[in-house]
């Protein structure tokens, strides 16, 4: 049997277990918590345990702290480059591990292999970026401000940082993260979803392995307790949040009452318009991949379709292509989308669907009640389709999270933009069309972060931000790129003059001027 969980510094006792436990990472250390309460890591295709996640004592979260706030006194004067260099050797070591941080991730999240390295690579790109640091944390100079005075700022680090995450990105969303402030020379504390805490596990044993000093990542799991103390710690300067409204509104409200800095990206409702002009087959295409593509459960997902005009001719066609897609455990090989994270989501998406037919909604392709052979007790959700969908139906105003493209018409571009403008997310919103005053209108009033043309899923590679907005995100500063830069550092700006001593020195009592 494959270690899920690798074994290089693990306590004996975690993975002696059967089921194995998840270890916390403390000053360097995989330790096995002293907690009473465990939770249940369920492999969503089998319902097996693949393991058990602790819920962190106070006095274990406290050491984290501890050991985090100690470890940024020397990292934060560790030269830049030998900060990068870490990166340089993470990357590699990421990329030397793709199929066993893959397969953690299909065997605790469900998405297919495929699609699970590729959550791994786009992690990797931006540990990639992060070996750029000493570039992108350069600050600016102005020399002769007045008479012999010079100013400069500098990008400096924060301190202890945490990050929260979802379980839809086990892999990337832990390294939009820590690499990038820890590079920035921060201390970092991670709070992986309890649903597959696994592959942070995983990362941070390569971190290690990297040369990442003791003390600079350290993991706690657990649920909604470590993430209230997480936002109450003082000794915590920042806090990188990825998941739901709900919880993402109270982390950004608690911590901001503390005085911290938060970046709170949360839930989506992302929509497609297609024009009569568009590209069909591209289109048809773009459509299934990203409306189907990890079982809907991406955050810049499309799960509403705008037909600008009749949707008739594309509906068949669309209803043919979803009906090939494979379902299946995301190790088969066969597998186009695997099972939905647990037996609760699969039922809100069975209610949600149900919601929509009782309001009107018109099933055109019906994914419940899917049977896969070998696989009988997965939480599989085949793609589903409704139709004539309207912007009061509890279908459309809910994030589904599933396999479910909702259809909707509109008699114009306008008309479509409108419709997408009323929603109240703003994560991401594509266009399909030929014709470049359709895309420039709707680039220009289109009222979302993440912007696609004829590009259904547009999220942007790591020298830029990810820049959900409206519903979609809180904060000001936005993950990775320039900005994630700056949401891991503080400015200080630093005003020298220097004067031989022979020049004439008065009082001025007067406001200083140039
Ligand atoms: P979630 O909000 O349930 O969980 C996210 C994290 O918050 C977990 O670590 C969890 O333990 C913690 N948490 C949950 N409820 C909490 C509460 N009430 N108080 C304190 N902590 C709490 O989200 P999820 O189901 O894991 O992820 C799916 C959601 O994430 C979707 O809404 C999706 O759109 C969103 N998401 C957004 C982005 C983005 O970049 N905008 C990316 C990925 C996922």
């Amino acid at each position: 049997q494959i270690s899920v969980l690798g074994n290089a510094h693990f306590s004996t006792s975690s993975i002696k277990r059967n089921p194995m436990r998840v270890p916390n990472l403390i000053g360097g250390n995989f330790l096995d918590s002293k907690s009473s309460t465990f939770i249940d890591v369920i492999n969503p295709a089998t319902q097996e345990v693949v393991s058990q996640v602790p819920l962190t004592t106070d006095d274990e979260f406290k050491s984290a702290v501890s050991a985090a706030k100690k470890a940024f006194t020397t990292w934060r004067n560790t030269p830049i480059t030998t900060r990068q260099r870490v990166m340089l050797k993470f990357q590699e070591l990421i990329r030397r591990d793709m199929d066993k941080l893959a397969l953690n991730v299909t065997t605790e999240q469900g998405k297919t292999l495929k699609d699970a390295q590729g959550d791994v690579f786009r992690g990797l790109e931006v540990v990639e970026h992060a070996c750029g640091m000493a570039t992108l944390q350069m600050g600016e100079y102005v020399s002769n401000v007045s008479h012999g005075i010079d100013t400069y700022s500098i990008r400096e680090p924060l301190g202890v940082c945490a990050g929260i995450c979802p379980f839809n990105f086990p892999a990337m969303i832990p390294l939009w993260m820590f690499p990038m402030a820890v590079t920035c020379g921060n201390t970092f504390i991670l709070k992986p979803s309890e649903k597959d805490p696994g592959c942070s596990v995983l990362l941070a044993e390569l971190a290690l392995e990297a040369g990442l000093p003791e003390g600079v990542l350290n993991i706690v799991h657990g649920t909604h307790d470590i993430v209230n103390a997480i936002c109450d710690d003082d000794n915590i300067k920042a806090i990188s949040f990825v998941g739901s409204n709900v919880a993402g509104m109270h982390i950004y409200s608690r911590a901001a009452a503390k005085g911290k800095r938060v970046q709170s990206n949360m839930g989506a409702k992302n929509h497609a318009i297609v024009m009569p002009d568009a590209n069909v087959d591209a289109t048809l295409n773009a459509l299934v991949a990203a409306g189907f593509g990890a079982a809907g459960q991406r955050c810049m997902a499309l799960s509403t379709v705008v037909f600008v005009g009749n949707s008739q001719s594309w509906e068949n066609k669309l209803i043919e292509r979803a009906k090939a897609l494979k379902i299946n455990a995301g190790t088969e090989p066969d597998a186009d989308l695997g099972p939905v994270i647990s037996k609760q989501a699969k039922e809100r998406i069975h209610r949600l669907v149900q919601s929509g037919v009782e309001s009107g909604a018109r099933l055109l392709l019906d994914g419940r009640n899917i049977v896969v052979p070998g696989y009988e007790s997965g939480n599989f959700v085949g793609p589903t389709i409704l139709s004539n969908v309207t912007a009061n139906m509890e279908c459309y105003k809910e994030e589904i999270f599933g396999p479910v493209l909702l259809f909707i018409e509109a008699d114009s571009l306008e008309e479509a933009i409108n419709i997408i403008n009323r929603n109240k997310y703003g994560n991401g919103a594509s266009i399909f069309t030929t014709s470049g005053v359709a895309a420039r209108k709707f680039q220009t009033e289109i009222e979302a972060g993440q912007v696609g043309i004829n590009v259904p899923i547009p999220v942007p590679l790591p020298f830029f931000s990810f820049t959900g907005n409206k519903a979609s995100f809180a904060g000001d500063l936005n993950f990775y790129g320039k900005a994630g830069v700056n949401f891991y550092t503080q400015i200080k700006t630093v005003t020298q003059q220097w004067k031989d001593s022979a020049s004439e020195s008065k009082i001025n009592m007067a406001m200083p001027t140039s």
